[in-house]
């Protein structure tokens, strides 16, 4: 909303200017008063909308033409005087004021004009016949009032009037024309209800409405307040209200209604509170609260609240209970966004069912990997799903934990980070991205179906270091480039992966180990990729083993996705525990007890976690 209203009197000389501006002022009609009265700024708590309100003066006899001109493209909102008994001044409001003004003002923003019939005490009938038909003819024209300086009837209407004019313009939401809200509108109230629909069943029960009535007006609506309002949508509408509760039609209709009889401060209240700007966009302060400075060595996570929230949408959303969205859900979920955010890669970059719908899981990998790599886009999305406003949260930000730096995880040995980034390096054809399917439970044959389009370069999904859960974001670094990034650098772990049966293959790990993370601290695992096809001895100084050994590597890792099942996940969580461990010596990493450790682990607590979702999902 603006911060202070700047209101323009206009008009012929003599209809009454300087006695209306008097006459609020001082809630008396003066006698006498000067051509043009001071400028005067009314202070906010003063005000029925608390902002600050100039009210300007203008007087043909104290200022020219250019100051009049400047006055004009300063103002906010300008009330054109006519007298009621003064036929001339009607005249002169189309015949002079109107164009004077569109001729000092920009075409597509329009100031709100108001006409302002003073000197009522004296008009034998009202003015409002010859008015109405101005009305019609010049949408920019907001209302119009009669009103009396001497009586000071309509005194404090008028100003109101012309701050909510400027504060709540009609122009956004509502077309006189039609007779009917604009589509902007009423895109943007659709997504208010469905935010406010949080059982997604199309209607808004009382407790709902409550909800809403709350968020937006910080009060609940009485009993009988909640049947009137009912009852005159009953009344007025065939499909508005359905199982006692409002429905989208309804919940449209009230708003039409509200805004036909002037109220339309009710329905701005009810967008700004949902993010909108006056333009009905949604504002950025709302999508973007803040801009996140991450350090280096921090990440960004979101915390549980935000998990919380994100379960209670995806709920929401997932009717038949299968625990995945299929394309009509999903298509359901986003359709508070403005546009798609996710395109058929994110199916291959998170877990999905066997039907290719992404799972709860999968889900929520998908909102911690955008969280991870792009927490400002994470930030706008939760504010199109209104993140803030059900979680009843100050902004969408505190969705977002940032994490301390990794330097003093190191220093402390613990970390309290959840999400783990693992870079896989390995030669064109090694089979990287049969690694990062093989994550997502996919085997050769599933991957087979997958079109080369759809590819994705990350893999994501939860695996269990200790009985904890964490999730290992997988990053397939794309050798072509010689040179490497920061971001294809900075990870918790970095895998080095060979085709075991091309003798050519574990080369190019061995370089790219030398020339970067040789003299790193982020700990590297080689990978014996195919380990299904017979294995070639590798054509290189030192075998994957020896080498290994040099630089005080675990030994190589067999590994193979062209299995019967879902590929092994054994690899995933000794990757994610090393990521989680760094400071580990490589001594304990190849003792027995620590993987037997690791791997008991992530079953018993991989089945718990299963169970658990189930029994939660119950419980609702
Ligand atoms: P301005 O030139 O538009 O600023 O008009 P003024 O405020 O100077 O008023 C012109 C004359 O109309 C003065 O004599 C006022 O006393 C008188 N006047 C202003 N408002 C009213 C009103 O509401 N009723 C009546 N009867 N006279 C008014
Ligand atoms: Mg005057």
């Amino acid at each position: 909303m603006r911060k202070d209203v700047r209101i323009l009197l206009v008009g012929e000389p003599k209809v009454g200017k300087t006695s209306l501006i008097m006459s609020l002022v001082s809630e008396e009609f003066p006698d006498a008063v000067p051509y043009r009265a001071e400028e005067i700024t009314i202070p906010a708590d003063v005000t029925p909308e608390r902002v600050p309100t100039h009210i300007v003066d203008y007087s043909e006899a104290e200022q020219t033409d250019e100051q009049l001109s400047s006055e004009i493209s300063k103002a906010n909102v300008i009330c054109i005087v006519y007298a009621v008994n003064n036929k001339k001044s009607i005249e002169k409001v189309t015949n002079h004021w109107i164009p004077l003004i569109n001729e000092n003002t920009d075409k597509d923003s329009r100031v709100p004009i108001i006409l302002v019939g003073n000197k009522s005490d004296l008009a034998e009938h009202s003015s409002m016949e010859t008015i109405l038909p101005i009305m019609n003819q010049y949408a920019e024209i907001e209302t119009c009032v009669e009103c009396s300086a001497k009586t000071l009837k309509n005194i404090s209407e008028l100003f109101y009037y012309a701050q909510k004019a400027v504060l709540h313009p009609t122009g956004p939401l509502y077309s006189p024309d039609d007779k009917e809200m604009k589509p902007a509108c009423i895109r943007a109230l659709t997504r208010v209800f469905k935010i406010s629909d949080l059982g997604n069943d199309g209607i808004l029960d009382d407790n709902e409405l409550n909800f809403f009535q709350r968020t937006c007006f910080n009060a609940p609506l009485e009993a009988q307040a909640l049947e009137d309002v009912k009852n005159v949508v009953r009344k007025n509408i065939m499909d508005g209200v359905c199982e006692n509760g409002l429905t989208l039609t309804g919940f449209l209709f009230l708003h039409t209604l509200f805004i036909q009889r002037g109220r339309h401060e009710t329905t701005w209240t009810v967008l700004r509170r949902f993010g909108y700007d006056d333009d009905l966009e949604l504002h950025q302060d709302y999508l973007y609260p803040f801009t996140l400075k991450i350090p280096p060595g921090c990440t960004t996570e979101l915390n549980h609240n935000a998990y919380l929230f994100l379960q209670s949408v995806f709920d929401k959303h997932d009717k038949d209970r299968d625990c995945a969205l299929s394309p009509e859900e999903l298509k359901d979920l986003f359709d508070v966004f403005p546009y798609l955010p996710w395109g058929p890669d994110v199916n291959n970059t998170v877990c999905t069912n066997d039907q290719g719908w992404i799972t709860y899981q999968g889900y929520l990998s998908q909102w911690t990997l955008t969280t991870y790599l792009d927490v400002q886009r994470c930030l706008e999305y939760l504010g199109y799903l209104g993140y803030s406003i059900v979680s009843e949260q100050e902004s969408q930000a505190a969705a977002i934990t940032v994490t301390r730096d990794k330097k003093i995880d190191l220093q402390k040995k613990q970390t309290q980070r959840s999400v783990f980034r693992c870079n896989v390096f390995g030669d064109q054809g090694s089979g990287k991205t049969g690694f990062l399917q093989a994550f997502l439970g996919r085997n050769l044959t599933r991957q087979a179906g997958v079109n080369d389009e759809h590819m994705s370069y990350y893999a994501i999904s939860t695996t269990y270091v200790y009985g904890q859960e964490k999730y290992l974001l997988l990053h397939e670094v794309v050798p072509e480039f010689d040179v490497l990034s920061d971001a294809d650098l900075a990870c918790d772990i970095v895998c080095l992966l060979y085709d075991s049966s091309n003798p050519h293959s574990f080369e190019y790990c061995a370089r790219i180990f030398k020339s970067y993370f040789m003299d790193s601290k982020t700990p590297c695992m080689v990978i014996a990729a195919k380990s299904d096809l017979p294995e070639s001895r590798q054509l290189y100084v030192l075998s994957p083993l020896e080498f290994c050994r040099k630089h005080k590597m675990p030994p190589p890792q067999s590994f193979t996705c062209d299995t019967a099942d879902a590929p092994c996940r054994d690899i995933y969580t000794k990757l994610a525990t090393v990521a989680m461990h760094p400071h580990m010596t490589q001594a304990t990493l190849s003792g027995a007890t620590f993987w037997l450790k690791a791997g008991v682990g992530a079953t018993v607590f991989a089945v718990l976690g299963f169970a658990m979702y189930r029994v939660l999902l119950k419980q609702r």
